[in-house]
């Protein structure tokens, strides 16, 4: 605890569960596990599919260090896994890069199916967005749970979303059968970069680190 903040991985300075060269912090979470939650986080390691991830994951990770985009280690990834059918989740706003997307996994032997966010044509009010929250945006819905719903159908063996908005997108993670990864995470200001905003913090977005009132 330090300020009544209880202090976590995201407060270390030390990262010695990575170097294993220099003492761990006092608020260490590797200290702190319980044998049980080591156990039980093992075992989930025995199952095959997430033995592969892991592995191919490390793989790729080490081969292609500072060389591939993560388009190419999306499409390594796939081959890798034996992935044939891919899911895309696509924002209606990156239709384009998505259809690039599409060609790019195509000519690299995927079946592509894709379902964008406005998918079925509902309603917001139909869910209870209050009129005054849809003036600047339209009166069609986002609709996450059917694009997974669309492309559990169809049975993707994985899933690529492409720019979905912050919740949006968590409950596409939350219904999709298949695993998924992310391409683009929206960030509507900063050309799809969020960690722009982070990076800025000591300049033209020194207002995030402001005290909310
Ligand atoms: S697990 Fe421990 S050493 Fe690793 S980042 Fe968290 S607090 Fe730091």
């Amino acid at each position: 605890m330090k300020d009544g903040i209880r202090l976590s991985c995201v407060d270390c300075g030390v990262r010695n569960c990575e170097t294993r060269d220099r003492e761990y912090p006092e608020f260490c979470l590797t200290t702190e596990l319980s044998p049980e939650t080591v156990e039980k986080v093992r075992r989930l390691y025995e199952d095959e599919e997430n033995r592969r991830v892991s592995v191919i994951s490390a793989e790729i990770e080490n081969e292609f260090y500072l060389r591939y985009t993560r388009v190419q280690e999306l499409v390594e990834f796939a081959k890798r896994m034996g992935f044939h059918k891919l899911g895309i989740a696509t924002c209606v706003g990156l239709l384009e890069e998505s259809r690039v997307l599409a060609r790019i996994l195509r000519k690299k032997g995927f079946e592509v199916y894709g379902a964008a966010c406005k998918i079925g044509s509902f309603e917001k009010k139909s869910v209870g967005v209050a009129e005054e929250d849809i003036a600047n945006t339209g009166a069609i819905m986002c609709n996450p749970i059917m694009q997974a719903e669309v492309l559990n159908e169809a049975g993707t063996d994985l899933n690529v979303v492409m720019g979905l908005c912050v919740g949006h997108d968590s409950l596409f993670y939350k219904y999709s059968k298949a695993l998924v990864t992310t391409l683009v995470a929206k960030d509507r200001v900063l050309a799809h970069n969020p960690a722009g905003a982070l990076y800025q913090t000591g300049s033209y977005y020194k207002r995030l680190m402001k005290d909310d009132d």
